[in-house]
Formats: C-alpha cells, sequence, structure tokens
C-alpha cells in the first residue's frame, strides 16, 4: 500500500514574502472597511476562514456580518494575489522540489496538500513555481475552517483520485506549525514537523511530533520516515 503524503504550503513548501498579507489587508479594507494591521497575528497553520472570523472578530464585525460578505473577500483576495504574486516574491523551501521529484517517481508515494489555504489561492501560490502538477488533489481552508477536519477529507479526495482507500495509518503529514502536527493526532497520522516557517523548532518539539527535520531536504532518514520503510 502506498503512503499518502500530505504537504502544508507556507513555511513548508515556500514562504511568498508577505504576498498574500498583502493581498488579504487590501481585501479586508475593501470589503470590509477593516483598516487595523495585520501584523500582531501570526497566521500560521490557521485556515483562512479561520483567521477572517479571528482578525473581523476582533474588529467588532458580528458572525453574520462576517458570513454575508466572505465571498466577496475572496474574490478581491485572489484578484490581489494574482496581481502581486510572481517567482522572485515566492521561495521555495530547501529540498522540497528534490523531494516532490523523488516521491513522485516512488511509486509507493501518493502526493496531496492539506492546506489551511482557499484552493485557488493555494494553486495561485504553488502555481508561481509551476508546483500544482505534483499536487492533483488537496484539502483546503475551502473544505473546512477547522484544520483537524481536513486529514479525512484529503484521504476521500485521495480515494476518488486513485481508487485507494488509505488508513490513517497509511497518512503522513508534512507541515511546519503546531497546527499541521496536532490535526494528525486524533486521525492518527504521522506527523513530520520542519522549522522552515516562522514557528521556532522548539515549540514543534514540545508537540510531540512523530518525526521532526531541520529541512525537507530528502536524505534516508526522510524518505525512511515518509515511506514507512
Ligand atoms: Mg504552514
Amino acid at each position: 500500500m502506498p503512503r499518502l503524503v500530505l504537504f502544508d504550503i507556507d513555511g513548508t513548501i515556500l514562504r511568498d514574502d508577505g504576498v498574500a498579507r498583502e493581498a488579504y489587508a487590501v481585501a479586508l479594507r475593501e470589503i470590509y472597511g477593516h483598516e487595523r494591521s495585520l501584523r500582531p497575528y501570526d497566521f500560521s497553520g490557521l485556515t483562512d476562514p479561520q483567521i477572517t472570523r479571528i482578525v473581523l472578530g476582533d474588529a467588532g464585525y458580528s458572525s453574520d456580518e462576517i458570513s454575508s460578505k466572505i465571498d466577496a473577500l475572496w474574490e478581491v483576495y485572489l484578484r490581489e494575489m494574482r496581481s502581486r504574486i510572481s517567482g522572485q516574491r515566492v521561495r521555495l523551501m530547501p529540498g522540497v522540489v528534490a523531494l516532490l521529484e523523488l516521491l513522485e517517481g516512488e511509486g509507493d508515494a501518493v502526493l496531496g496538500l492539506l492546506t489551511g489555504n482557499i484552493e485557488p489561492g493555494a494553486r495561485i501560490k504553488l502555481g508561481s513555481h509551476e508546483l500544482n502538477g505534483y499536487f492533483p488533489f488537496g484539502a483546503f481552508g475551502s473544505d473546512s475552517a477547522v484544520r483537524a477536519e481536513l486529514p479525512p477529507i484529503a484521504a476521500l479526495r485521495a480515494a476518488e483520485h486513485t481508487g485507494l482507500r488509505f488508513a490513517p495509518c497509511d497518512v503522513v503529514i508534512i507541515g511546519d506549525s503546531v497546527h499541521d502536527i496536532r490535526c494528525a493526532v486524533p486521525y492518527e497520522a504521522t506527523s513530520i514537523a520542519v522549522p522552515t516557517g516562522p514557528t521556532p523548532a522548539e515549540a514543534l518539539i514540545a508537540e510531540s511530533p512523530t518525526h521532526f527535520f531541520e529541512t525537507l531536504e530528502p536524505g534516508p532518514r526522510l524518505l525512511e520516515a515518509i515511506l514507512g520503510r
């Protein structure tokens, strides 16, 4: 049975040099009139809808107000993302492309995404370096605001895509935030944490991921952790 290997995007595959934050701030202003700085927030590992509820909730918007305009928010966010994104601004994390290449050539791995990004936002970020081809499916912030609900959704999509039924013990979740590690726990998937995003290594290790690596540069230990052999 192959492993289903699910990658987080921000801080794990790439860092976008603030592109998404800029686009999001413009969208918040245009749609909700929200002017406050986003600087105090650490969005790492949160889903886009979750972030929106936190930021607008803090500014006193009601849940109904937030819901009523959220589709318009995403429209502006995506428009602004498309106008800002470029391969120069988006930096790939060390070893990621080599690892994707290796796993794709490996009959024992099926690749997917598990990210808090809404799907079109995820596709824009990955498209800046033409990485979408590695990930024909995934589970996204647009599927659920709650990250812990994303692993079974990803497994379902993987089944639709491959015809294989992945049990939790066949699923590996790779990410840079405490939320990536935590969403693997109730699902009983393997978690692999890397400190290539804003979260310090100690904070990740404190969550007891199944494995911890400094980077995703492929080596025998990392491949063994991912493929389980
Ligand atoms: Mg991340």
